[in-house]
């Protein structure tokens, strides 16, 4: 805790008064044109890695990166979605999974969940991966079958994202754009889910509007 209390007064002292004309404009307005939706995990920094600054963003985090399907319980992350869309008008959502993902780790090593109710009821929403990994992936040894799954799981969410009615109305207006990424921790790197070749290729190769 000292560490974070350090880092704070790091901020107010040395930071902020760096950011202080930026921070007038945000006062009283956000008007971000990305939602992006990621795992809790500690090492993924969605500001760092995008080099994005306060404002950019909507982020919405969850263990998994999960968007439940619509007419599940609602949850913060249906509400996030739903006031990302209509109020934001927030004109791209990312879901981006991770490498050396837990939550998938668990699901993939079938691990026993019992000592955790909650996170249990909460990864039967990753299952759905299974469903979407890709035949044609070779069955190679643990790390790659993990690596797998972890990029099956943003194609199922982006399918439950898009049971969201808000998402699909404005998907059809031709108003928003969703993309799966896959964030590798140990190099840095993006892929992005090509809906084309359904193959996660480098985020380089990809023109955005
Ligand atoms: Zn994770």
């Amino acid at each position: 805790m000292k560490k974070i209390l350090a880092g704070y007064l790091r901020f107010r002292k040395d930071v902020f008064p760096q950011w202080k004309n930026h921070f007038h404009l945000l006062a009283d307005l956000q008007a971000p044109d990305v939602l992006f939706i990621t795992c809790a995990d500690s090492r993924v920094d969605p500001n760092l890695i995008l080099q994005a600054a306060p404002g950019d963003l909507f982020i919405c985090r969850n263990v998994g990166n999960v968007v439940p399907p619509v007419g599940q319980t609602p949850g913060g992350v249906s509400a996030t979605v739903e006031y990302a869309v209509k109020v934001l008008q927030v004109q791209h959502v990312i879901i981006c999974g991770h490498s050396d993902c837990g939550a998938v780790k668990a699901l993939l090593d079938k691990k026993d969940m019992s000592k955790l109710p909650l996170t249990n009821t909460w990864l039967k929403y990753v299952e759905a991966a299974w469903k979407y990994r890709n035949p044609s992936d070779p069955m190679g040894d643990h790390a790659a079958q993990h690596t797998a799954l972890i990029q099956a799981n943003v194609i199922a969410q982006l399918h439950n994202l898009k049971t969201h009615p808000e998402v699909a109305s404005a998907l059809a207006k031709r108003t928003l754009q969703v993309h799966g990424w896959y964030y590798d921790i140990l190099t840095g790197a993006i892929q992005s889910y090509d809906q084309e070749s359904r193959r996660f290729v480098p985020l380089e190769e990809l023109t955005f509007a």
